[in-house]
Parts: C-alpha cells; sequence; structure tokens
C-alpha cells in the first residue's frame, strides 16, 4: 500500500520540516510534529479514494468489533450507548441554542441523524452508503447530503448559506484542513458558527497512556490537534476560537469549540 509513500507538508503551515513521534508511529504509519507550528499529523496519510471504501468508518469499527467484543465489553458498549443518547439530546438542545433552528450542514455526517428538526438538515459524507441513508433523512427534513469529501464538496453550497456548520469527529480526518474551514468560512452566514470536535492530543490521558490512547487510529486519524493547534489553524481560515468543554478539557479526550468569523482586518 506505501510502495511509493507521498509526504505531505503541515496541513497548518505548510511547512516541511518536522520532528517524528516514533512512539505514535506504528507499522508505516509517520507520526510527526511541524517543528514550524507544532501541529501533530500524519504525514502519508492514504488517499481519498481509498479512505471511500477500504477505510471507511463502518468498515474499521466493524473490522475492531470483530477482532475483540467480549461479553463483558459489549455491556460496557451498552452503557455507554446510554450515556450517549442522553449527551445527544444535550446536544440538539445546544445545537438549536447556537443555530438559531437554522439550515445546519454536517460534514461528514455518517448515517446523518445528528441534526434533528426543527432545524434544516444538510450534509457531507464520503462514504457511499451512508450517504444514501443520510440524504433520504435529510430530504424528508428540507435538506439534502452531498456525497463527497469534504474539503471539495463544501464549496459546492451557496455563499452565506448556513446558520451552522457541525465538524464532529471529522477534522482529524481530513487531510485539507485549511480547504475545508475556508470553505465553511465562505458557506457561513456572518451570525453563524462552527461546532468543532476533534481528539485532545494535549489530553492527560495521552501523556500518561501514551501509544495506547484511544484518540490513535492508523490511518483514520491525519491530524492531531492540541487547543492551541487547533486555534491557531482556524485563524488562519478566519475564525475566532471559543472553547466549549473548558472545565475539562485538561482530562478530557476531546476538545469541542466553536469557531465564528473573525472581525475584518
Ligand atoms: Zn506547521
Amino acid at each position: 500500500m506505501l510502495d511509493t509513500p507521498t509526504y505531505r507538508p503541515c496541513p497548518s503551515c505548510e511547512g516541511t520540516d518536522c520532528t517524528p513521534w516514533p512512539q505514535y508511529s506504528p507499522d508505516n504509519w509517520q507520526v510527526v510534529k511541524c517543528d514550524g507550528c507544532d501541529l501533530t499529523y500524519l504525514r502519508n496519510p492514504v488517499e481519498y479514494e481509498a479512505l471511500e471504501e477500504d477505510f471507511a468508518w463502518e468498515v474499521t469499527s466493524a473490522a475492531k468489533t470483530a477482532k475483540g467484543g467480549s461479553t463483558a465489553l459489549s455491556g460496557i458498549a451498552h452503557k455507554i450507548r446510554a450515556a450517549t443518547i442522553g449527551l445527544h439530546r444535550d446536544k440538539q438542545a445546544k445545537f438549536r441554542e447556537w443555530f438559531n433552528d437554522g439550515h445546519v450542514l454536517d460534514i461528514g455526517c455518517g448515517a446523518g441523524n445528528r441534526i434533528q428538526p426543527p432545524i434544516t438538515p444538510y450534509g457531507i459524507e464520503l462514504s457511499t452508503g451512508l450517504h444514501a441513508q443520510s440524504d433520504k433523512f435529510m430530504r424528508a427534513h428540507g435538506g439534502y447530503c452531498q456525497h463527497g469529501a469534504g474539503a471539495t464538496a463544501i464549496w459546492e453550497f451557496d455563499q452565506c448559506k448556513f446558520d451552522g456548520i457541525v465538524m464532529f469527529s471529522y477534522l482529524e480526518h481530513e487531510t485539507n484542513v485549511l480547504g475545508v474551514l475556508r470553505g465553511a468560512h465562505r458557506a457561513l452566514k456572518d451570525t453563524g458558527a462552527v461546532f468543532v470536535r476533534v481528539p485532545n492530543f494535549g489530553s492527560l490521558n495521552r501523556r500518561v497512556i501514551g501509544p495506547k490512547w484511544c484518540g490513535f487510529r492508523y490511518p483514520d486519524h491525519v491530524n492531531y490537534f492540541t487547543l492551541s493547534s487547533l486555534t491557531n489553524t482556524a485563524s488562519k481560515a478566519g475564525f475566532d476560537t471559543t472553547l466549549i468543554n473548558r472545565f475539562t478539557r485538561p482530562v478530557d479526550d476531546n476538545i469541542t469549540v466553536l469557531l465564528r468569523k473573525s472581525a475584518p482586518q
């Protein structure tokens, strides 16, 4: 698969000088820290075409389940799922408040029901099977789902169309971070906001557990943000960052932020 490796520059500052993280680089994967801006990223990601079919989320998840899956774990998973449903309801209330019951785009929307009416749901999804599911749901509620990669499909929507854009466990997968953020800036109303949730590379867990930290996924995760590197990257696309999980963030395995358009210079 990696016979002819191509190394990408830093997805935030485009620098090519970097320092390897050998302890976080199993097999042939090369996770590095940019010497210019400190962002940690996967230097040799796979192409989009492979992600669409071979490494699609539902395929890697199914493979993980097939490998592990003890009864005890299933019980825990069930409890986590029950707790997640509660979180999901809470999230809907927040989305309604932040996005004013308007038009909301979910990038990397999966099966497509993260955004619920009365919000009008739109989506972008790379996986062929999931796109079909989400498009059906979204059309039934006034929106639709675009099939494709986030950083290109985002440019197909009208300018200033959305009250909100959701990037839920998405940006860590996106090789063209600035492309999608700049596209989001264009597609967002001036009063709108972008919700971003990514694994927290700065978390205590990552420092303590190291290579076994839950945020590492090869080759799915191609960017490993800290609050600082996320804020810095978002600013390059014209956004100010507000931290949402500010009390729990140091020990939280995720960072949750809202991005709003910076005032024109
Ligand atoms: Zn950089």
